[in-house]
């Protein structure tokens, strides 16, 4: 018997809410209340890349932060650890690390000590 790795095993999981149509995997995603769903289209692993290109670092991709490129990925796409690799996206992208101007955390707190002057009395 062969082992699936664990990534196969949560696909199988969603086996019921996955539909191929012409040749290509989808995901059916139902919202919460259940009256509606869309179909998400389910990326390879080696297409991943070229999605969030397109979602985030494109000229219309606008460099949006984690949740707003998540959302937007979420619309239209589906795959294993979709969240982590947005987030992962996003914090190695050059563009938006350089327009946040990443200042170091400051060293140790501030603990200010407030002394206690002598009364001139
Ligand atoms: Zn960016």
């Amino acid at each position: 018997m062969a082992s699936y790795g664990p990534v196969t095993k949560r696909y199988w999981a969603l086996w019921d809410s996955l539909k191929v149509h012409s040749g290509v995997l989808y995901r059916k995603w139902e919202s919460d209340d259940g009256k509606s769903f869309r179909l998400q289209l389910v990326v390879p692993r080696s297409r991943v890349e070229n999605v969030l290109e397109e979602l985030h670092s494109s000229p219309s991709g606008g460099h949006f932060g984690v949740m707003k490129t998540t959302h937007k990925v979420r619309e239209r796409f589906y795959w294993d650890k979709l969240k982590s690799d947005v987030d992962k996206w996003c914090r190695t992208c050059s563009t938006c690390t350089a327009r946040k101007g990443q200042t170091p955390a400051p060293v140790g707190g501030c603990n200010v000590t407030t002394w206690e002057l002598p009364s001139k009395e």
